[in-house]
């Protein structure tokens, strides 16, 4: 055999299996090939199905983000006007708080069960006759009567009397804050209106009159004289009904030539505002004044307004009216052996 016989015959069945191997490598490659195309097609359902899920899950998710900020918003909106709530109630609040504030203003902060009653005037139905703001002194016992017995001096049974009748006939007792704003006519007051004012501070009031006004639960003023012991009376007869006012630190005497010559018409205005002003801070209150036998100048005045007073009382008897000066208001005097009767003609 020649070479290329050889060949030849040694190529055939070789041609043959390479044939055959072709073949066999052709279907396998076809195999192949599908396959890549199958698991091609496979991957692009797959990357469609999944960009559709993901698509999906993102206009879900989308929408749900939409909601939630909807729903935010709601619930901003829940907070404004739950704030809005808030702070109207906090506004409640502090507005009933400006009640008390006031109260406190006025000098007396008084317990919740205290016949001060309500300021139920109308337009139609208010004071207009005069503030009644009662001048009384001492009180006595008839049982144990002082030797210095006078017309300032008020029978302890009376005196019940007269408070009892203000409370069965629902009386409104102003604070000082609310006589000022109705003499200034910024403020109207029920036509049974009354304020109760006890000068000096004595002993015989703080032991018999203090009592009266626990009992029945109705404001009273008394107005001491500090330098007589007021701190300790102070501390001794604090009271939720009776509230301690300025009747001067020391200028409860004579010295003076005006009216029954009391000395503060000669104090100096630094030296009367000093006392003052000391004994406000005995009182605990700053509220009202009560000049010292009655007496008063426009240097009296000034000094009075100088130390920060609400109010201040004279002795001038007649009732407080609109227009009257607050710091220079009028009172009614309450004598010995005044009947009921008299006493309601002059509160009425
Ligand atoms: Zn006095």
């Amino acid at each position: 055999m020649t070479e290329r016989g050889k060949k030849k015959s040694s190529r055939r069945p070789q041609d043959l299996r390479h044939r055959k191997s072709v073949k066999r490598y052709r279907s396998r490659r076809m195999k192949r090939r599908s396959a890549v195309l199958w698991a091609l097609l496979l991957a692009v359902i797959i990357l469609l199905a999944g960009s559709a899920v993901v698509y999906g899950f993102l206009k879900w998710d989308g929408e749900d983000a939409g909601n939630e900020k909807t729903a935010k918003d709601i619930t901003i909106e829940n907070g404004n006007v739950q704030a809005g709530r808030a702070q109207e109630s906090a506004d409640g609040v502090s507005g009933a708080a400006s009640g008390p504030q006031k109260e406190e203003d006025g000098g007396s902060a008084l317990p919740e069960d205290s016949r001060r009653g309500e300021n139920t005037a109308t337009e139609e139905h208010h004071k207009t006759n005069g503030l009644a703001i009662c001048m009384y002194h001492y009180v006595y016992d008839e049982a144990d009567p002082p030797d210095d017995l006078g017309n300032n001096h008020i029978e302890v049974h009376a005196l019940e009397e007269e408070i009892k009748y203000l409370v069965e006939n629902d009386y409104y007792f102003p604070t000082w804050e609310e006589v000022r704003q109705y003499v200034e006519g910024e403020l109207l007051l029920p036509e049974k209106s009354v304020v109760l004012t006890f000068d000096d501070g004595a002993k015989s009031f703080l032991d018999l009159g203090i009592p009266v006004f626990e009992k029945y639960k109705v404001p009273a003023t008394s107005f001491l004289i500090t330098s007589n012991d007021g701190e300790n009376k102070v501390k001794e007869y604090q009271s939720d009904f009776v509230t301690f006012q300025s009747h001067s630190d020391n200028m409860h005497r004579a010295g003076g030539n005006i009216g029954h010559g009391g000395i503060f018409t000669a104090m100096s205005h630094d030296d009367a505002v000093a006392d003052l002003k000391k004994s406000i801070q005995i009182c605990g209150n700053g509220d009202a004044f009560a000049y010292p036998y009655g007496d008063y100048t426009d240097d009296c005045r000034a000094a009075v307004e100088d130390a920060g007073f609400t109010c201040a009382v004279t002795t001038e008897n007649r009732r407080a009216e609109v227009g009257d000066d607050p710091l220079l208001l009028p009172r009614v005097r309450m004598s010995r052996g005044q009947s009921l009767e008299s006493f309601i003609a002059l509160v009425e």
